[in-house]
């Protein structure tokens, strides 16, 4: 079969990929999106959706290991890790271990807030053209707690991390349940991220997907990439169960499974896959009006138009797919405890996706050494919907050759 010729070939239909094809057919660039399953099938479609500049934090923060370690072993804790002989998975725990110090969490506070600060700038210029096909929102999200301790500490968060917590504002019980009248009795206080909002995350990545194909993108679907063909230093064709194809450049945005694809290229790209669950109900009265995170449990609940989402847990548990009953019953039962008034809940859907995440917390962004066309573009963990668009916008960039300035060294996919 004679191959076909592209600028940009992406490989992986979920928001990372499909915002980089948008954002770079929007520089002139023709380009092919090739996903093994359908566009929005990884961890792109049934999470939370929540858009959150307020959240600066990266995965590893000071004590989040001592936290994690207390609930691992509780097997209906909202953190667990499946060890396994797998050294790679060690060698990430003891980077991400590394990581947990002040300095690292103040450099990704900086990052997140500048990324999450453009990135809701393209979000909201994405949803004027459409918005309301994807049930976009941005009047505020709001953080419940029912213990004095982290309630406190959130507090002291939001004025420590100055930056991202200039648009949020703590209210005592009282007000937390003036706002948001589902929250119960043992609610001690909330805080309310003005500038944060959310999406369906589905149906947002099937409708830019739309507007990359307006822009000339073309979708490959059901096709898998399995191995990609070198000429020296450059990728020479992208070998998939429906042929080759030649490119001018390769982006490799396949979420959690980054790994495998880059190991083609004799390139170790740590990421883990931390699996999360979501169930959607439908909607009863006395649901949130308003997106809600319940801290403690680490629930998040999303409102939409005719349905309520609560999703949590993170397992590493690698490539497994796997439901954990036991977690998927607690994720309900610790919303009960914010939110006892909700009740009748009717299941219309239980999914479970995997978050792609680096041990440093950092999203990878970037051209991948020593290859002269490769591009990585992935390791978004909890934040991908939020930074999206940034990062279809830094890459699009990139591949057009221009730099994207400090960010470039932090982001890059060679730093490990
Ligand atoms: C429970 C849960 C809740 C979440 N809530 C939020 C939230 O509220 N806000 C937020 O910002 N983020 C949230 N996230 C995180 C967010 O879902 C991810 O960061 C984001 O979806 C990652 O996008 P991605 O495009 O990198 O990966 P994916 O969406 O997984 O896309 C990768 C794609 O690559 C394809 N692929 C893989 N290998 C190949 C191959 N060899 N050939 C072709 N195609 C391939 C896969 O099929 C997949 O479609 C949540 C995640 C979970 C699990």
């Amino acid at each position: 079969m004679q191959p076909r010729k592209n600028d940009v070939i992406i490989i992986g239909g979920g928001v990372i990929g499909v915002s980089v094809a948008y954002y770079a057919a929007d520089l002139g660039a023709s380009v092919l999106v090739i996903e093994k399953n359908h566009i929005g099938a990884g961890s792109s479609c049934g999470n939370a959706g929540l858009l959150v500049p307020s959240h600066c934090n990266p995965l590893p923060t000071p004590g989040v290991v001592a936290r994690g370690i207390r609930y691992l072993f509780n097997p209906e804790g909202p953190f667990y890790i499946h060890f396994r002989a797998d050294l790679e998975l060690v060698r990430w725990l003891w980077r991400f271990y590394r990581f947990c110090n002040a300095k690292h969490f103040y450099h990704c506070v900086g990052i997140f807030s500048k990324m999450g600060r453009e990135s809701l700038q393209l979000h909201r210029q994405l949803a004027d053209l459409g918005g309301h096909r994807y049930q976009f929102r941005q009047d505020g999200m709001l953080n419940l707690y029912i213990t004095d301790q982290a309630f406190q500490e959130a507090r002291e968060d939001v004025v420590r991390v100055k930056s991202c917590g200039e648009h949020s504002v703590i209210l005592d019980a009282d007000e937390a349940r003036e706002l948001e009248p589902a929250a119960g009795v043992r609610v001690v206080g909330g805080i309310l991220n003005k500038i944060d909002g959310c999406i369906d995350p589905l149906e947002f990545v099937k409708w830019l997907a739309e507007k990359a194909r307006e822009k000339g993108v073309r979708f490959l679907v059901d096709t898998e990439v399995f191995w990609l063909k070198t000429d020296r230093r450059r990728v020479s064709k992208v070998v998939t169960t429906r042929g080759d194809f030649e490119a001018g450049q390769v982006v490799l945005a396949t979420g959690a499974w980054l790994p495998l694809l880059a190991a083609e290229l004799e390139a170790k790209i740590p990421i883990e896959a931390a699996k999360g669950y979501s169930m959607t109900f439908a909607k009863t009265p006395g649901a949130p009006q308003i997106p809600l995170i319940l801290e403690e449990a680490r629930v998040a609940v999303t409102p939409f138009a005719d349905a309520l989402r609560l999703a949590g847990t993170l397992e590493l548990s690698g490539l497994d797919l796997a439901i954990g009953r036991r977690r998927l019953k607690a994720i309900e039962s610790e919303t009960y405890r914010y939110l006892p008034k909700l009740g009748g809940l009717e299941i219309r859907e239980i999914w479970r996706g995997l978050r792609p995440c680096t041990p440093d917390g950092l999203p990878v962004i970037g051209r991948l050494r020593p290859w002269s066309n490769v591009f990585v573009a992935g390791g978004h963990a909890t934040k991908g919907m939020s930074l999206g668009p940034v990062t279809g916008k830094y890459l699009s960039q990139m591949l057009a050759g221009e730099s994207i300035g400090m960010l470039e060294r932090s982001l890059s996919p060679n730093r490990f």
